[in-house]
């Protein structure tokens, strides 16, 4: 068995974050080639060097089908330069959901990934809300540079008055998006020009040049760099950690372009695993006996629920596979003999695992999000998991009334485990509860579980709500006096009041300043 100081190492070299980014800005692209580039460090030197980017993107394929589980719910490890680097998906497009907020309680630290000719876009801005209510630090990256977008300068400013995050630029570009000769470096002053490799899918080749040199091959492009450089901020590590300031990279994720530098940002800025809070507020120390956070819950569509995969984020000590450890929320032993890194290095079972670290644990069907696993005999409990506000609404009733005990059954259950949240009116009753989630989908795996889980099939009739407000019981009649305004009450006992859209909400608040309408921010 490791020593404790061996555990602390282990915690240290290791840089656990997610990638924040709307559909479309370069997610994959850069996922693949940061975990390439590392490849491709990696196996340097190594005989049969065959590092090519459809080894990456087979394998993954590969996995995914032996296993049936979606690439999106999955975490990604590799080794960078001696440290590892856990790298969580964030699922987006139509699988967006509480999900995709829940990955980022198990972060430390958060890639912002922006589109150059877009800058911030409506689910970056979403996520971004999450990671700033958790206190994690962002570093953002400019994708796209490769072509015509806005000015760089118009981007950090977009970045600070919009969400009021002061960009500490790393590197500035060098000619204006769509003729990207290269970055200067604001750390040193030099330039590095890029050319990109034949294929694209490899690394770019990097030239290192003096300022003078820069300035005799680029001219202009150059001197407009230095001068623009000048009027920046510099990184500043506290106000970064405090999620008050952005480092903020240039590249090209499609040409490899600044994937080495945002790895080397990542080892160098980002924090690495830190003690969790428990629920008194009381860290719990990196080399304490195990514990680990159930951040998600993924049941297979089309399996019985024994194939549940819990996802666990290592808070402390060492993890070994075939431990018993235990369920902090019941008290009962839990078997860790199936523990997989679901991407992991070995791509099969895992062995070991360490502080922000995840591993998957099969046939998990007590676990839910939010709930802690630990050693046996050292037990602490972290806060479970916040729930989110809610953008999609839909009734839901047992398609047979003669299954209205297994109905019930099933949406307390999916409730608990925070797939949906219920909400209930006098207006409905109790046989037509309406669901409320972060995402359609979870819509289907409702309808699909309360069907093959609990024989209860059900109808569900969308909403056309859109936005939700906490409210109080005093203020329930003027708002049900509203028309397409509807108050109901969540199994947590806050009373909610549902709005088609901002501009039906703003001017019932104008009509009523006094009533109650605050917004449901993601963890509070
Ligand atoms: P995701 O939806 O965020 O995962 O985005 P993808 O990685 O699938 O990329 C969306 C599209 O943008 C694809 O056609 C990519 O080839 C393209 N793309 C990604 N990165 C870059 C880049 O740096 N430059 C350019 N020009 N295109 C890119």
């Amino acid at each position: 068995m490791n020593s404790v100081a061996g555990v602390d190492a282990e915690a240290t070299r290791r840089r656990t974050f997610a990638v924040i980014s709307h559909p479309d800005a370069g997610k994959s692209t850069l996922t693949e080639a940061l975990a390439l580039h590392a490849r491709v460090i990696a196996e340097a030197g190594a005989v049969h060097g065959k590092a090519g980017r459809k080894g990456v993107v087979s394998d993954w394929m590969e996995i995914e089908q032996a296993r049936g589980i979606s690439i999106t719910s999955a975490a990604l490890q590799f080794e960078y330069h001696g440290n590892v680097i856990n790298l969580l998906d964030t699922p987006g497009h139509a699988d967006f959901s509480e999900d995709t907020y829940r990955v980022l309680a198990a972060v430390d630290c958060a890639v912002m990934l922006l589109d150059s000719a877009k800058g911030l876009e409506p689910q970056t801005l979403k996520l971004f809300d999450v990671c700033r209510h958790r206190g994690v630090p962002v570093i953002t990256f400019i994708n796209k540079w490769d072509r015509p977008g806005l000015e760089a300068l118009a981007l950090c400013d977009q970045l600070e008055e919009r969400i009021g995050l002061r960009p500490t630029p790393l590197n500035w570009p060098v000619g204006i998006a769509g003729e990207f000769a290269g970055v200067l470096d604001r750390d040193d002053g030099h330039m590095v020009a890029f050319e990109r490799a034949p294929g694209g899918a490899r690394r770019s080749v990097e030239r290192r040049l003096e300022p003078d040199e820069a300035e005799r091959e680029f001219g202009d492009p150059w001197v407009t760099a230095v001068e623009e450089s000048a009027l920046l901020d510099e990184y500043d590590e506290s106000s970064f950690l405090a999620g008050k300031t952005t480092p903020l990279l240039f590249g090209a994720a499609v040409a490899n372009i600044g994937v080495r530098q945002l790895l080397d940002v990542l080892v160098r800025l980002a924090p690495s695993p830190a003690p969790r809070p428990d629920r008194e507020g009381v860290p719990r120390p990196l080399d304490a006996p195990f514990s680990g956070l159930v951040f998600k819950v993924q049941a297979g569509m089309d399996r019985a629920h024994r194939d549940r995969v819990a996802f666990v984020r290592i808070c402390s000590g060492r993890f070994e596979r075939g431990s018993v450890v235990t369920h902090a929320a019941t008290g009962r032993p839990f078997a860790t003999k199936y523990a997989q890194a679901i991407f992991g290095r070995d791509r099969d079972t895992i062995d070991v695992a360490y502080p922000g670290d995840i591993v998957g644990l099969v046939n998990a069907t007590a676990l839910r999000p939010g709930d802690t696993l630990h050693d046996r005999e050292a037990p602490v409990e972290f806060p479970g998991m916040p729930s989110f506000a809610p953008e999609n609404f839909a009734v839901c009733r047992v398609a047979d009334t003669s299954k209205a005990k297994q109905f019930r059954k099933g949406i307390e259950q999916l409730d608990r485990e925070g797939v949906v949240q219920v909400l209930r009116s006098d207006l409905r009753g109790d046989a037509a509860p309406i669901l409320a989630a972060v995402g359609p989908l979870q819509f289907e795996v409702t309808a699909h579980r309360m069907e093959n889980e609990f024989g209860a099939p059900v109808r569900l009739e969308r909403l056309a709500y859109s936005l939700a407000r906490r409210t109080r019981p005093e203020d329930r009649e003027a708002l049900d006096a509203e028309h397409d305004v509807e108050v109901a009450e969540r199994t947590d006992g806050a009373w909610l009041a549902l709005f088609s859209d901002k501009w039906r909400l703003s001017s019932v608040q104008r009509r009523h300043p006094d009533l109650l309408l605050e917004s449901l921010v993601a963890g509070d």
